[in-house]
Order: C-alpha cells, then sequence, then structure tokens
C-alpha cells in the first residue's frame, strides 16, 4: 500500500513521440513520482521503463482501431484512484492536446472537482519534421500549418480543401494511413498537383523510424505500407535527396 494522500492534482501529461530522449524533464519527474500511470498504447515501451518502481502501470488502448477502454471508463479511472490519495499520472503518446481527448479528461476532472495541470509533450509532427531536415513553416513556402486527422468519429474527416490544396501547402495527417486515399481523391478534386511532395513517417523517432517519401499520386500505395503508427506530412519532402532515392528504389 501507497501511503494515503489528500486528494491531489491529476497530471496529464506528454510522452512525446516515443523516443525517451524527447520526453520532458517534468514529464520524466512525474513518472518517478507517480502512483499509478495510465498511459495509451501508443507510449512507448521505452518510455515507460522509466516510471518509478512503485507505479502501477495501466493501458488505456488507443491503437486507432484496435480495442480500447471507453472514454468515460478512463475518465472514471482516473477519478477514482485521485479520489483515493493516489498520485495520478495519466501519459498520453505525443503532446496530450493533440488528438488526445484532453478536453474530455479535463471535463471530467472538473465535474468531479479534482485539481489537474496539463504538461505538454513532443507531438508527432514535430518529430517527423525533425526527422526530414524539414522546417514545418518556411518563409515563402507556407505562412500556416493544419494539424488534421484522416477520420474521427463520424468516419473519414472533411477538411478545408481547397485550403490544403494550395501550392506550398504544408499539414501533418494523424491517423492518416486508412485515409490516404480519400484524401488523395479530394486535394486532387481541388486541383492539387499530383506531383506535390509528401513523406509518411512511421514510429518517427523510434528506433524503427521508417521514412517513406512519396506524391500526392503514389501516397494511397507508399502509406499502405506502414504498419506502425505514422504521421502524414503533406507538401514536405525529406531534405536529404538520398532518403528520397533510396525510398524510391524500394
Ligand atoms: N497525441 C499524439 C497523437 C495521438 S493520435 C501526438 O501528439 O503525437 C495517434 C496518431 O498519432 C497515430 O495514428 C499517428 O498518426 C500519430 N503518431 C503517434 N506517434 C507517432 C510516431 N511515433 N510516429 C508517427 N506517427 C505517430
Amino acid at each position: 500500500m501507497v501511503e494515503q494522500r489528500k486528494q491531489g492534482e491529476v497530471i496529464l501529461a506528454g510522452a512525446g513521440p516515443g523516443d525517451p530522449d524527447l520526453l520532458t524533464v517534468a514529464v520524466l519527474r512525474e513518472m518517478s513520482r507517480a502512483d499509478v500511470i495510465l498511459h495509451d498504447t501508443l507510449v512507448s515501451p521505452e518510455v515507460l521503463a522509466l516510471a518509478g518502481p512503485q507505479a502501477r502501470l495501466i493501458e488505456t488502448g488507443k491503437t486507432g482501431f484496435g480495442p480500447s477502454m471507453k472514454q468515460e471508463n478512463i475518465s472514471e479511472m482516473i477519478i477514482f484512484f485521485a479520489q483515493r490519495g493516489y498520485r495520478v499520472l495519466r501519459l498520453k503518446s505525443g503532446d496530450p492536446g493533440v488528438f488526445g481527448r484532453l478536453g474530455e479528461e479535463l471535463d471530467a476532472l472538473d465535474a468531479a472537482g479534482i485539481a489537474w495541470r496539463v504538461l505538454p509533450g513532443i507531438t508527432a509532427a514535430s518529430a517527423a519534421a525533425a526527422s526530414l531536415g524539414q522546417s514545418l513553416t518556411e518563409r515563402g513556402r507556407n505562412r500556416e500549418l493544419r494539424l488534421i486527422t484522416g477520420h474521427d468519429a463520424q468516419g473519414l474527416a472533411e477538411q478545408d480543401w481547397a485550403a490544403l490544396a494550395r501550392p506550398g501547402a504544408v499539414a501533418a495527417i494523424y491517423m492518416g494511413k486508412r485515409a490516404a486515399r480519400f484524401v488523395q481523391g479530394r486535394l486532387m478534386m481541388h486541383g492539387a498537383a499530383p506531383a506535390t511532395p509528401a513523406c509518411v513517417v512511421e514510429n518517427a523517432s523510434r528506433a524503427d523510424q521508417v521514412i517513406r517519401a512519396a506524391t500526392l499520386a503514389t501516397l494511397p500505395q507508399i502509406a499502405a505500407e506502414a504498419t506502425g503508427p505514422a504521421v502524414i506530412l503533406l507538401g514536405l519532402a525529406p531534405r536529404d535527396a538520398r532518403i528520397a532515392l533510396k525510398e524510391a528504389a524500394l
């Protein structure tokens, strides 16, 4: 039994894209202190290995399509442990505020009168762009960056395709593997060139990272090759042309 404390605050934190070196010092500190860590499936084993010996690790699922706990049950569990005085860390991959359903958990905590704090993390798009040697924004190329999801609760997600189809547009598509053909069709319908560069970065920042260079024309086939978590960077090619050539030859 851990020592019972007065009901404390719940920390909702981002574990980054997988490489433990990309954890923030604040999140690492909370991992070493937490009694209970409720984590998404995408939080890497290398990161989880940094939890303190006292920490009970509970996986809450959410691989995109695999089985996962219902959001209400996750929120209930966070509240259950917090109300019993445990130090609770809710750990999400990347940044908790990017496609992490953070708002729903904060609403549940507010409704239960439990204090909370959010610690940001490095989102997959940042890690993927870094691996390409590319900037997510660039003067003269794109004045905006969109983080979009391939699908939402309703199915394939509609977007502002006209804006995304403009030359130079850059977008990071999360959960986009199965939506790649839909995205391709919508963008071409809105006038995007088939030669528009795109990259599929799988397991960004991890030892098994794979960068696949594509164009809008080849995106569905290239995206289908990824088996792990992958983010599509629309409008970006690897800076290092050798990667593009090697991937094209595969
Ligand atoms: N909160 C997370 C995103 C969760 S949604 C973040 O900020 O990164 C899950 C999606 O994130 C996956 O389907 C995939 O598109 C992307 N993703 C998460 N980790 C990734 C990684 N290491 N490499 C590539 N994509 C990743």
